[in-house]
């Protein structure tokens, strides 16, 4: 299990080692939780902006392009693939390349690759 959790659980660059078996204590309950993020994090709340989306004239570094287009045999209850229609599609190769190169001569960061996922919830990467 520790080791499971340590591959979810990893930090960001730059951010401490987050203990796996606090964070397993954590996700039964919401008061711990919150106390060990604050006390691994504190009070500050980094929020970044998706490349697909335009807020205040501002869009974030990082489109998402989905692999699948549209398609997602899960369709979680909270999204039934709604969040795919906002992404740019690149069901080839070729097109996903092009999508990375339109994005670098518009001087965006990178490129977010994402798509819906089969009933086995694994992703199908052509
Ligand atoms: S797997 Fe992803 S794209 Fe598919 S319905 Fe769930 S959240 Fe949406």
């Amino acid at each position: 299990m520790r080791n499971e959790l340590s591959e979810v659980f990893k930090p960001a660059v730059g951010q401490p080692d987050y203990p796996a078996q606090e964070a397993l204590h954590a996700s039964k309950s919401p008061e711990t939780a919150w106390n060990l993020s604050r006390s691994f994090f504190g009070n500050t709340l980094t929020a970044h902006l998706p490349g697909m989306f335009v807020v205040n004239g501002r869009r974030g570094g990082y489109r998402a392009v989905s692999i699948t287009g549209n398609h997602c045999e899960l369709q979680c209850d909270h999204c039934k693939g709604a969040l795919l229609k906002s992404m740019d599609h690149a069901p080839d190769g070729a097109s996903l390349r092009k999508i990375g190169l339109d994005a670098y001569a518009r001087g965006d960061r990178g490129i977010l690759i994402s798509g819906g996922l089969r009933r086995s919830r694994q992703a199908s990467v052509a």
